[in-house]
């Protein structure tokens, strides 16, 4: 075994541990509770703890990173079934954190590779989707400046066969939802910088180690948050808290559901915000392989699609191990999470048999199917602005009194991504230490 496994395998079994012993104590009558242990809450507590503030984190489920989730124990390696790539590595604000706990990070900038009807795409056809991908971000570019916003459709009208792949890759594979839906003046904010780096230790098991020594209760569900005239008043599957303020970073879809209840009822504007801000769907299907599965291509994206079938982008042999993880967005994630595991996990292997052959189905071992939109803690993968929309994630960054909102949906910048939550996570603590001192 390769040094390089060893150690990951290493840290696969220390991230399988709980990241730190049960807390004996929490804080009592904290300055602020948080509502969510992702990126977002997280990044809230650390800033308050740094001004001596005192925090207490509930959290609903029984770990902490919420949607950045490294899975151990299916492959026996460590594999991330949400958030993997520190996007736009040379600008991201969170590159710095994974640098400092010691995170080795692996450049995936490469250009994917395309397959269509079986075959490596001619060089014409390569050329014709990478300059279909192109257009399509420029004429995002260019129509969010206009004074109204448009759909990504109607900047740029998907033409030609090139044109609807680079579609299917802007909207349902990264965007969570078909192009028709988005709005360019939300899409254009994001950054691409084109700098794209992976974490092979997991994007989850960095989380969790930022997470480390904060004061954490898990299995805690928030279902009330009652304002009164002193603070707050938190009421959770694990008891009732009282705090100055509270940070709610839960998605907007629960937002939306009324996932937790809010005494005074919250006001029309801030309901808005989060119905305006709906939930993007993209699932993973990770596959691991006995042996050699894909001959000898190394590591890399390929985009597979074959006749009418829907485009399947897959990440084949990350960091060399014998996997591929293929992603599904938008509509099709949906049918599929109806469909069940099995109907995703055929999906796949017949997606990247038309490639590699009959070896795809002899050397299959086992398959995870990730199911984001069914996770009653999430949700869905991101949320995405509705056309004419895209001020509303300012609107529902906007504090109510001593109630403070933050998550990727907040996010004015990197908007999204784990970088937009942890922003946006600082910036409600900011907030927040303002109004309670
Ligand atoms: C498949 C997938 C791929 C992705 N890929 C990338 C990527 O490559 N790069 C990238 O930057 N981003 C990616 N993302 C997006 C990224 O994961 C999210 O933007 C980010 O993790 C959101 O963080 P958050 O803190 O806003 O929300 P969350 O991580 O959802 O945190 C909110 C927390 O609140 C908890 N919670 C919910 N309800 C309650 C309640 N009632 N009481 C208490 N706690 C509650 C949840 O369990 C959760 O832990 C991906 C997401 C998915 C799903």
């Amino acid at each position: 075994m390769s040094a390089r496994l060893t150690r990951r395998r290493v840290l696969a079994a220390l991230a399988a541990l709980p990241a730190w012993p049960a807390l004996a104590q929490l804080p009592t009558n904290p300055d602020v509770v948080i509502v969510g242990a992702g990126m977002a809450g997280l990044a809230a507590a650390k800033w308050l703890i740094g001004k001596e503030a005192s925090v207490v984190l509930l959290e609903a489920r029984k770990r902490t990173g919420g949607r950045v989730l490294t899975d151990t124990h299916a492959f026996g390696i460590p594999v991330d079934l949400g958030a993997a790539w520190l996007h736009s590595a040379d600008a991201n604000p969170v590159t710095p954190l994974v640098r400092a706990l010691g995170f080795r990070t692996v450049p995936d900038d490469e250009d994917p590779r395309l397959y269509l009807d079986g075959k490596e795409a001619s060089e014409p056809q390569y050329q014709g989707f990478f300059d279909a991908y192109e257009r399509l971000v420029n004429a995002v570019d260019e129509a969010a400046d206009e004074e109204d916003d448009m759909a990504v459709t109607r900047a740029a009208p998907p033409k030609t066969h090139s044109d609807r792949l680079a579609h299917a890759r802007f909207g349902a594979l990264e965007a969570g939802m078909e192009t028709g839906r988005l709005s360019v003046k939300d899409v254009a904010v994001q950054q691409r910088t084109g700098v794209e780096w992976m974490l092979p230790d997991g994007f989850g098991t960095f989380v969790n180690a930022y997470a480390k020594g904060l004061p954490v209760k898990l299995d805690a569900r928030v279902e009330r948050v009652r304002l009164t005239r002193e603070g707050v008043i938190v009421d959770s599957t694990a008891g009732t808290i009282a705090a100055k303020a509270v940070i709610v970073t839960v998605s907007a879809a629960l937002l939306a559901e009324g996932a937790i209840q809010f005494d005074p009822p919250l006001p029309d504007w801030k309901r808005e915000s989060f119905e305006r801000l709906p939930m993007g769907l993209v699932d993973k299907i990770a596959l691991q392989f006995k042996d050699n599965a894909f001959g000898d291509l190394e590591f890399t994206t390929c985009y597979v699609k074959n006749g009418s079938g829907p485009v399947l982008a897959s990440l084949v042999r990350p960091f060399g191990d014998e996997l591929a993880v293929c992603f599904v967005g938008g509509t099709l994630a949906r049918d599929l999470e109806k469909a069940g595991d099995a109907a995703a996990i055929d999906l796949a292997l017949n997606n990247l048999r038309s490639v590699f052959g009959h070896a795809i189905r002899k050397e299959f071992k086992k398959g995870v199917f990730t199911r984001w939109g069914s996770d009653p803690f999430a949700k869905g993968s991101y949320a995405f602005a509705q056309v004419g929309h895209h001020d509303k994630r300012a609107l529902l960054a906007k504090p109510v009194g001593r109630l403070f909102f933050a998550g990727e949906a907040c996010a004015s910048e990197w908007p999204t991504h784990v970088a937009g939550a942890f922003l946006s996570g600082v910036e409600a603590a900011k907030a927040a230490i303002k109004e309670i001192r």
